[in-house]
């Protein structure tokens, strides 16, 4: 007889897109860092939804405040104001030290938008002459999954069969400033760039990399984005990655965690002498900026305007750091941190990714491999100490059994 697990797996391969191959489990609830599967079993959450789930599992905050809103109206579109969305940026911009705020649903949609504003602002402020503007970025990119996003990517399996491709584009070496000026001319109108590279195995530049990157583009007059959808909103413990080296780019990026993991928000964010130059009928989105994602969103902020969940981060972070680094030659080479967010390279002679992550799974932890034998952890910052001594005391025992 098929378990619940097999029934509930079978049903949505039959009719789903493969364009994922999850681990075997049937998450039905969750609660903090962790969440229940259809046969009962309880999983510490490592991935927390790639970083949407910062705040842990039916946070009662954000739940409270999406259910307040669920009772009043939850789309007006902008063809109309709603009371929910002048707070929202007014409280985004106060956390961001910009002034405005341009909201859009899903990361990739805020990633599309930022290009569409350098443009605009290359052609409108800057002078570039018609069709002409370039935005460089950075290899081991990634930023979405949209054609223009898939354009600029150097994964194979993100562009592979998907072509022809926006141009527009130059990839140069990440944490390389100087091939980042060389790569910049007059018709540069922005460097788009991951303040710490998640997808590619949490990348950490080096610390005089963004300060420089700042540094460049200003002289060239050349907007800086930073793109913290992953990176930003608590997960490294600061509110945005850029806050670790002091840097502060032109445009934010911001996704993800931005919906409290009920709801898809994003944004792109700066001030008005760039954002401004969109004018009305020329972008939009019939949910960006909805009232329930307004809710939701500014329950986010005001969450983050407190500092308490950078700190956890940055304390269990540290914690998560030292644990890992004690696994140095133990089946692992290599280990990146930046607050409660890691990279773990597992020796590829031991195991792939995928396979550390079902064996991780079977023990009640769950992670994601990236990129081959690189493992993943970013759990909500909710987790506490004792769970995550817990999940590394898991990865060592699946380290020895390899
Ligand atoms: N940018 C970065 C840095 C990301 O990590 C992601 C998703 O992983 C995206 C953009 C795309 O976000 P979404 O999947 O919401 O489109």
């Amino acid at each position: 007889d098929a378990t619940a697990t097999d029934r509930a797996i079978a049903r949505e391969e039959a009719h789903a897109a493969h364009n994922y191959h999850p681990l075997p489990i049937v998450v039905e609830s969750g609660d903090g860092a962790w969440v229940t599967a259809v046969d009962g079993r309880r999983y510490l959450d490592c991935l927390a939804a790639y970083s949407a789930v910062n705040f842990g599992h039916s946070n009662p905050v954000l739940l409270d405040a999406a259910r307040a809103q669920l009772g009043r109206i939850t789309l007006t579109s902008r063809a109309f104001h709603n009371d929910q969305l002048g707070p929202f940026v007014e409280a985004l911009a106060a956390l961001t030290g910009k002034d405005m705020v341009l909201p859009m649903n899903t990361g990739a949609e805020a990633v599309e938008s930022g290009i569409k504003v350098a443009r605009a602002w290359g052609y409108r402020v800057k002078g570039v002459a018609d069709g002409r503007a370039n935005i460089v970025v950075a290899d081991g990119n990634f930023h979405g999954r949209t054609i223009s996003i898939v354009s600029f990517s150097d994964d194979a399996s993100a562009r592979d069969g998907f072509g022809p491709f926006t141009p527009g584009f130059r990839s140069v070496s990440y944490g390389d400033a100087a091939a980042l000026e060389a790569a910049i001319d007059e018709n540069t109108v922005a460097v788009l760039l991951e303040p710490i590279q998640g997808e590619a195995g949490i990348i950490v530049p080096p610390a005089s990399y963004l300060p420089a990157v700042r540094d460049i583009c200003t002289a060239h007059n050349v907007l800086m984005i930073a793109d913290e959808i992953q990176s930003g909103l608590g997960r490294t413990g600061t509110t945005f990655a850029c806050d670790r080296v002091g840097v502060v780019p032109d445009l934010y990026l911001l996704g993800k965690a931005l919906g409290g993991g009920i709801v898809p928000v994003s944004a792109v964010v700066g001030n008005a002498d760039i954002l401004g130059v969109l004018r009305p009928g020329e972008h939009g989105s019939t949910f960006g900026g909805n009232p329930l994602a307004a809710a939701v969103g500014s329950a986010v902020v005001a969450m983050l305007a407190t500092g308490e969940y950078q700190r956890l981060a940055d304390a269990r972070g540290a914690l998560l750091a030292a644990r890992l680094e004690a696994l140095l030659g133990h089946g692992v080479l290599a280990v990146r941190t930046a607050g409660l967010w890691a990279g773990i390279d597992i020796d590829p002679a031991l195991a792939a990714g995928r396979e550390v992550c079902e064996r991780l799974m079977e023990r009640g932890v769950l992670a994601k491999d990236t990129h081959g034998s690189t493992i993943r952890l970013a759990p909500p910052l909710v987790v506490s100490e004792a769970d995550l001594d817990w999940a590394v005391d898991q990865l060592a025992a699946v380290l020895e059994e390899l």
